[in-house]
């Protein structure tokens, strides 16, 4: 594959295939190419033997009202749930449900916490979650849990920057047939170089020249769609280097970790009012969620974020499925165990093409989603999930910022058609 276009764009996730779809309608020409042998990055869908969608990555349309997939996935016929935030969550504690009066003091102190970080940042301050939010309340480990879940890092990790920017209308809509399906069925319209790993952007000039393991593409410009942790891997090398202020920007932007893991189990085990989903605090266990039954399907799916996530997919597939298994014999019983019948696990942290889970700023370093999302020289446009300010860590947030690389390429290039 030699070949000489406008534009060459690197990687097929939402904000390379964004990119794909704006260049296709806008005339110039373009290749996109991705190193995996599907499209879709971390919006990934795999169909279950007993036939339900399962999302190894994204399931929640977050924002809905600002969310541009939802009108995709009306227009595919691709079904979600409308609802207000996610739905009834229960709450085991050391042994017991914890009651509604109690839950009720767990979002008295959540409001208490984002308070004290909205404080902290109109102060100035930049600093981590650990560091502005109170440390021994009795609810601290879920709402640390929580924070960890949407950024996937721990809190001592987490810029305060990025729990006030990230805009949020508190709407959350799940995909029932898959977000993933849903990604890959709005990218199809994308021709798509599959298995074509880019290795080396040369950028020194005129336009760009893109290395792959399948031959070179001279473009005018290119579309960098990848992962900060793909970027800060070396995987693709850059000549010349890029300038230290972006690569400071990688650095700061680090991927955390989330694994979603699924186990096949007659959900006839929960009892029928069971809530949509438990939260099971253990001493000497950190916390971890479980949906039961989601969409009337026959599982329950442990979630893990941040650095448990990260231990236990060292772990391995067998600790990480136990540790669901015991989350749940410790709620509904030892009986649960024998009826598990078979798992499916992500593993984000090890997935060469990714590398992690999404973009957490490290404390002092919200500031640098910004200069990462900066063009270089006019040839190298930078887009994906961290490179957004206040959608960042989202699909529809990586999907924004595709299309924005465009517009910016538009601006220097034209708009031939
Ligand atoms: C477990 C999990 C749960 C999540 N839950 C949600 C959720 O509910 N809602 C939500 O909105 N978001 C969620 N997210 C985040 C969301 O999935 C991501 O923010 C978004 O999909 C990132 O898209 P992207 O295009 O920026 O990057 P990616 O999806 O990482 O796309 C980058 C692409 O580049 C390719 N690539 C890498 N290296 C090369 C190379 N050298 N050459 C060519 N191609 C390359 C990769 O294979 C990949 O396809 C979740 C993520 C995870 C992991």
């Amino acid at each position: 594959m030699s070949s000489t276009v406008d534009v060459v764009v690197i990687g097929a996730g939402a904000a390379g295939l964004a990119a794909g779809r704006a260049l296709g309608a806008g005339g110039l020409t373009s290749v996109v190419l991705e190193a995996d042998a599907r499209v879709g990055g971390r919006a990934h869908t795999e169909i279950m033997p007993d036939g339900a969608p399962f999302d190894l990555g994204c399931h929640w349309m977050h924002s809905a009202s600002l969310n541009p997939f939802v009108d995709t996935a009306d227009a595919f016929g691709v079904r979600y749930e409308r609802r207000e935030g996610y739905g009834r969550s229960g709450f085991f504690r050391q042994g017991v449900w914890v009651e509604d009066v109690e839950v009720a003091a767990a979002f008295r102190a959540m409001n208490e916490r984002q308070k004290s970080v909205a404080d902290a940042w109109s102060q100035g301050l930049d600093q981590s979650v650990f560091d502005t939010v109170e440390r021994d309340g009795p609810w601290t480990e879920v709402l640390d849990f929580y924070d960890t879940l949407n950024t996937s890092s721990d809190v001592d990790q987490i810029s305060i920057g990025d729990l006030v920017s990230y805009n949020d209308t508190e709407e959350n809509w799940p995909v029932v047939d898959g977000y993933g399906a849903l990604v890959s069925q709005w990218g199809a319209a994308v021709p798509v170089s599959l298995n074509t790993a880019a290795t080396c952007v040369q950028w020194q000039g005129p336009g760009v020249l893109v290395e792959t393991a399948k031959g070179q593409i001279k473009a005018k410009c290119a579309v960098i769609a990848v992962s900060t942790g793909v970027l800060a891997s070396g995987d693709i090398r850059f000549v010349p280097e890029l300038p230290t202020e972006k690569q400071d920007a990688i650095w700061a932007l680090p991927l955390g970790n989330y694994n979603r893991i699924r186990l096949e189990i007659d959900r006839a085990v929960f009892p029928d009012d069971v809530t949509e989903r438990v939260v099971v605090e253990r001493e000497g266990h950190p916390p971890i969620q479980i949906s039961l039954g989601a969409y009337g399907f026959n599982c329950a799916i442990g979630i893990v974020a941040g650095r448990h996530a990260d231990w236990l997919e060292r772990a391995g597939t067998d600790a990480s499925r136990e540790a669901v298994i015991d989350a749940l014999c410790y709620v509904f019983g030892n009986d649960i165990r024998s009826k598990v019948k078979s798992d499916r696990q992500s593993a984000w942290r090890g997935n060469p093409f990714v590398r992690g889970a999404y973009s957490t700023a490290m404390p002092g370093q919200f500031h640098q989603r910004a200069v990462l999302a900066k063009p270089l020289a006019d040839r190298l446009f930078f887009c994906g999930e961290a490179t957004s300010t206040d959608h960042f860590c989202t699909c529809h947030g990586a999907r924004m910022t595709g299309e924005r690389a465009i517009r910016e390429v538009q601006s220097i290039l034209g708009h031939p058609a």
